[in-house]
């Protein structure tokens, strides 16, 4: 259920209206638009009925919430998309998220040369994988503990908020404190106790769409975190099985206005992963940003041949800085505003 608030509702009214929702074991969520006051109110419907809001001081009317997926619906935030703070980078609405590095961590050298190249190239955030889900058991999987500390020493020398997956609910307390985002893998898009935790963490998450999943799984997914009281959660399409070979995975485009519809979250594109191959990571890029995604999360590497896993779809960090300018123009077509800060003018 959703609870409208008066414009006129003071914020006495609106915290007595969440203690009357939680004092019948219902979880209160209030939102704060710039004209109401919206408090979904997620828990068993009747008990909410049975409270008889309507007749609170403050109180507009009660509008039942039609989608299961419930925090993350547009209806909630009253159509308006969210902008959130991951690191004091900002995604959501007109910015856009530049999310780049390697596909995973390799050694000090590697992660410290890649960091430094892809904020002087305008990426917004850095990514970079310390537990790697990987479809062989026999692959590289990972530094682990040891890839979390330099992704904290790539941090505190640039700045930019660190984006790594989150494999293991046991390793949420280190991978906690260096995410400023936790990724969650198309692998695990539904494991459950996964997205609880992270939930609780309170720690932004980026959740990817699994390989077969539906735009309607994705966002019940992120209903999990939310469901936790974390807001913020942000939407990656990364390309879905279909009956194609001739590249990796087919990259739902069209999953970008649809989510936009069915949600306030962000909803980035991962063009790296759908492709598999560098070359075709340009078009899949420029045609997301153009599409209205709120991001990007791409793949780049100080030396892709030599680059532990995925080196074929990586871009060079030598080619970032034109790559990064070309999907600013593509975003600001889209509305978007300009993301690449110093990097632009540095050419
Ligand atoms: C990754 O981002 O490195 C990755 C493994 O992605 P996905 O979960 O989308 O395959
Ligand atoms: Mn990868």
């Amino acid at each position: 259920m959703m609870i409208v608030m008066k414009a006129s509702a003071t914020d006495e009214q609106i915290d007595a209206v969440v203690a009357r929702i939680e004092s019948v074991g219902v979880t209160a969520h209030p939102s704060r638009g710039e004209e109401v006051t919206i408090i979904g109110a997620v828990g068993d419907r009747e008990h909410v009925a049975r409270l008889g809001l309507e007749a609170d001081p403050g109180v507009d009317k009660i509008v039942p919430i039609l989608k299961p997926y419930k925090l993350a619906s547009s209806q909630v935030r009253q159509e308006q998309p969210s902008t959130f703070d991951i690191g004091g980078s900002l995604i959501g609405g007109d910015h856009f998220g530049l999310i780049a590095g390697p596909c995973t961590v390799e050694s000090r050298d590697q992660i410290l040369e890649a960091a430094d190249s892809m904020l002087a190239s305008g990426a917004t955030m850095f990514r970079g994988g310390a537990y790697k889900p990987r479809t062989s058991p026999y692959s590289f999987s990972g530094l682990g503990q040891e890839g979390l500390r330099l992704l904290a020493e790539a941090r505190e020398r640039t700045g930019l908020p660190i984006v790594t997956e989150l494999m293991d609910p046991r390793d949420v307390e280190p991978v906690c404190e260096v995410a400023d985002m936790i990724q969650v893998g198309a692998r695990n898009m539904q494991n459950y106790t996964l997205l609880t935790e992270i939930g609780r963490s309170g720690v932004p998450a980026l959740i990817k769409r699994g390989l077969s999943a539906t735009l309607e799984e994705l966002l019940m997914a992120a209903e999990y975190v939310l469901k936790e009281g974390n807001e913020k959660v942000v939407l990656c399409e990364r390309g879905i099985r279909t009956f194609e070979t001739a590249y990796r995975f087919t990259l739902d485009l069209t999953a970008i206005p649809v989510l936009k519809e069915m949600t306030h979250l962000p909803v980035v594109v991962d063009p790296s992963h759908a492709a598999g191959r560098r070359a075709l990571v340009e078009s899949l890029s420029l045609g997301a940003a153009a599409a209205g995604a709120d991001g990007l999360i791409v793949e780049a590497h100080p030396n892709p041949e030599q680059a532990v896993c995925d080196g074929p779809q990586q871009i060079a960090n030598a080619d970032f800085g034109a790559y990064a300018a070309k999907v600013e123009q593509a975003a600001m077509l889209a509305g978007k505003r300009a993301f690449r800060g110093a990097a632009a003018t540095a050419g």
